[in-house]
Parts: structure tokens; C-alpha cells; sequence
């Protein structure tokens, strides 16, 4: 049994603090000295794996399929406003047809295409319609906000291409 008078104990408990922190400072050294790269490297990866996986899990909003990375979603953009200030929304109508699992004319990569569904009436969209959608660009984000198919929003059909949208206030 060894007894340490009080003076030996401060000693040993001041070499142990300072143990601690020369190992505390070796590690927090060699974690942000020598793996900065490799810490750099991973997070690069994990965030370009992340947006992958969301870049592949983003479904088509007229079929429900998955969509794989390259399979895009066939869409006509009429930009209604002029560019304005970075701040503002910018304002747009577009025309989504489907993906290419769904789309009418395209070759289906599964064999079988899929039946294009309006999300606003849930009706099937015959292969010469189309989904009408308002697309909001708020800097760099897009927000597509679905205003209905040729079916839902029969009659809107303007004659000779031309489209005047004049209720987007009323809504
Ligand atoms: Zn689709
Ligand atoms: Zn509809």
C-alpha cells in the first residue's frame, strides 16, 4: 500500500492533466493536419452520393417512376415574365409531356409504358394531351406548382399556340 502525501498527489494529477492535453492536442492535430484532404475528400463524396440519390429518387410527376440519372422529364417552358431583379420570382408555364417511361413516341426502357396520370383530376391523359404547370425560380431553387392536364383544364386551350393565362392572380 503506497501513501502519497498531498504535494505528490497535485503532482501526479498536474502530469496527468498535462498528458491529457498533449494527447487531446496530438489527436485533434493529426485529425486536422494530416486527414484534412481526406475528411475533405470523403465529405465531397458523401454530399455528391447524397445528390445522386436524390437526383435518381426524384419520380416523374405525370407516371410515378423512379427517375434514373439522364431519364428527364419532357417539358416545354414558356417564360411568361421578363428576367427580373435576382430576387424576385420568376414566373413560367410549362408543359410537361412525361418521362421516358411514360411519354408518348418514346421507346419505353422497361417495354410496357407507363399511363401518364394527371395529379390534379387523377385522370389518364390521352396521348395527344399534356400536363399545364406554373414553375416558380426563386434564384437558383424551381418550385413547379401543377395547375391540372388538357383534360381538368379543357377549354384554357387557346387557339393557334398562343396561351394567354390571365386567372394566376385569382388563385
Ligand atoms: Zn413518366
Ligand atoms: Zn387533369
Amino acid at each position: 500500500m503506497v501513501v502519497y502525501s498531498e504535494g505528490e498527489v497535485q503532482v501526479i494529477q498536474a502530469t496527468l492533466l498535462v498528458l491529457l492535453v498533449i494527447l487531446i492536442t496530438a489527436l485533434v492535430y493529426s485529425l486536422v493536419r494530416l486527414r484534412r484532404t481526406d475528411y475533405s475528400n470523403l465529405a465531397n463524396y458523401m454530399a455528391d452520393r447524397s445528390r445522386e440519390g436524390l437526383h435518381m429518387m426524384r419520380p416523374c410527376p405525370l407516371c410515378g417512376t423512379l427517375l434514373n440519372r439522364g431519364e428527364r422529364v419532357h417539358t416545354i417552358v414558356f417564360s411568361g415574365d421578363p428576367p427580373g431583379r435576382r430576387d424576385q420570382p420568376r414566373e413560367a408555364l410549362v408543359h410537361m409531356f412525361g418521362c421516358p417511361h411514360c411519354r408518348p413516341g418514346s421507346v419505353a426502357p422497361l417495354g410496357t409504358r407507363a399511363p401518364r396520370i394527371c395529379p390534379v383530376c387523377k385522370g389518364v391523359i390521352p396521348s395527344e394531351g399534356y400536363v399545364i404547370a406554373r414553375m416558380f425560380t426563386r434564384e437558383t431553387r424551381k418550385h413547379v406548382h401543377v395547375l391540372g392536364c388538357t383534360e381538368c383544364r379543357g377549354g384554357r386551350r387557346g387557339q393557334g399556340g398562343q396561351r394567354n393565362e390571365t386567372d394566376g392572380n385569382n388563385r
